[in-house]
């Protein structure tokens, strides 16, 4: 028997001594390599946030699951504003700003809201907010995301005792039409709050003949011009307002981190340009005695991307004279994209007669993107000139550039950091990053969101959160689950330091 347990120990050592081993090799590679996000699970001694792992992470995922399940066809996501499902959603998010301890109501538009007074119902609100409207085949993160994870963290803080000493009011809103899939107008919901929505758009009309007004009187609502301006808040009973949003982009899974802050939203100007030739038949026109839109349209779409691989500086005027350093330092802070042709008549055995074509042009920087869109428009004059075809160049939408507020930044940034720096094996890089200067990866948004709108009324912020592959707007758009428990856990630090204001 004695012999035996001698041997048993033997045994045991070396067991230990290998998992020792072991382990210590997988410690060294998490710190060596990124490694994917994957769930902690238990027996993380000192990690705090394994507080409310359910609210935050298990309740949220389960939620936008049964929130993704809420659509109007069978088939595939689609929620457009107003729709049976639209309305749905609404009431399913209702229910849940409810057990965050908010009391709600839909207002005039659709939007739903829900709101805490706090410890000071007079106070400057803190907003928070994304859509619950999708495009046609959507994913169920993009825009659900940025109201449930809101809802999380409030009730994390109800589940504390939080909530009634939060110095302001907190309001938690899901915007009704952000995508603008039915009545082709983008930001109804949250321009309505910002107080810029246009009454015109009132009498738009979606596919079937029905208006905005008559879809909103169809949903028991007034649906007149005074009903939505009484909408708009007053910008002195608000602080600022936050969205935590998808990615939509490449760049936070390139850097191999859950989240990242958003600096900027990129302004955007939509060109169409039609090019009209000499229509003939494509047998018998020489080469020689053609006046083809078709290869205008081409040669001009080639130019526009190397004008926006190596865009000009706007600052400073530099109009005109291409300096190779300004090229190179602006280098992708540009995008440009010819994302619909047509031509006339559009047979195989016909030169065509004319081509449309549109242009999306991007930039953070407003004057940068009015210098490039000046140079694309005389690129493309050029050329026709060249080519003997006439063209005409339409500006059909221009929106500026907005700048998220520097103070708002901060807080989100130390909020980020921190629900990665609480969430391992992130903890392990974030720590490592952290003798480097590390910081939260700061990004342009290139997508429009309802911050934008609300930038009108009030100061704005934006987290942005990984998504696989940057793949949105489709039934592949994916966000890790841990990855989520990250974002509603920087929001609750968000709010935290909010709390925090108190006491200074
Ligand atoms: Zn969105």
């Amino acid at each position: 028997m004695k012999k035996g347990c001698v041997v048993c120990y033997v045994a045991a050592i070396i067991l230990v001594t290998t998992l020792l081993q072991t382990c210590s090799v997988t410690a060294f590679f998490a710190d060596a390599v990124p490694q994917p996000f994957v769930s902690p699970g238990h027996g993380f001694p000192g990690f705090n946030s394994m507080r409310h792992r359910n609210i935050l992470r298990d309740e949220v995922t389960a939620r936008l699951k049964e929130l993704g399940n809420v659509s109007d066809s069978k088939d595939v996501l689609q929620r457009t504003f107003l729709s049976p499902a639209a309305l749905a959603a609404g009431r399913l998010l209702a229910v849940w700003m409810k057990d965050a301890g908010l009391r709600t109501w839909e207002d005039e538009l659709g939007n739903v809201h829900g709101r805490s007074d706090g410890a000071n119902a007079t106070a400057p609100a803190l907003l928070l907010g994304s859509h619950m409207d999708t495009v046609i085949d959507a994913g169920r993160y993009d825009g659900a995301l940025g109201i449930v994870t809101a809802i999380a963290a409030v009730k994390v803080l109800k589940v504390e005792g939080k909530l009634h000493q939060f110095p302001r009011p907190i309001e938690i809103i899901a915007f009704s039409d952000e995508e603008g899939i039915r009545f082709q107008t983008t930001f109804l919901g949250s321009s309505a709050v910002a107080g810029t929505f246009q009454p015109k758009h009132l009498k738009n009309v979606d596919a079937r003949g029905i208006s905005i007004g008559a879809a909103l009187r169809a949903a028991s609502h007034l649906g007149t011009t005074e009903s939505v301006s009484s909408l708009k808040y007053n910008p002195a009973s608000v602080w600022g307002y936050v969205e935590l949003h998808i990615e939509q982009g490449p760049v936070l899974e390139a850097h191999g981190l859950p989240l990242g802050v958003v600096e900027a939203i990129a302004g955007q100007t939509r060109l169409t340009v039609r090019v009209h030739g000499s229509q003939g038949h494509a047998g018998t026109v020489p080469m020689s005695m053609r006046k083809d839109p078709m290869i205008a349209a081409a040669q001009s779409i080639v130019s526009i991307e190397n004008i926006c691989t190596h865009p000009e500086k706007g600052v400073g005027g530099s109009r005109g004279a291409t300096a190779m350093s300004t090229a190179v330092n602006h280098a992708g802070a540009i995008v440009c994209t010819v994302g619909e042709i047509h031509s006339w008549p559009g047979a195989s055995n016909v030169i065509p007669g004319e081509v449309m074509f549109t242009i999306d042009v991007r930039s953070k920087d407003d004057s940068d993107r009015e210098t490039n869109v000046v140079r694309i428009e005389g690129g493309i004059h050029k050329i026709c000139r060249k080519r003997g075809v006439r063209c005409s160049i339409e500006r059909k939408h221009e929106a500026n550039a907005i700048a998220c507020a520097p103070g708002l930044n901060d807080r989100l940034h130390a909020a980020a950091q921190a629900a990665m720096k609480e969430l391992p094996p992130f903890r392990n890089n974030v720590s490592a990053l952290d003798d480097g200067g590390f910081t939260a990866p700061t990004l342009v948004s290139g997508a429009g969101h309802d911050a934008m709108a609300m930038a009108s009324l009030t100061q704005v912020g934006m987290l942005f959160l990984r998504c696989t592959g940057g793949v949105s707007h489709s039934p592949a758009e994916h966000v890790q689950d841990d990855d989520i428990w990250a974002g509603s856990l920087a929001l609750l630090h968000f709010m935290e330091g909010v709390l925090g204001d108190l006491s200074r």
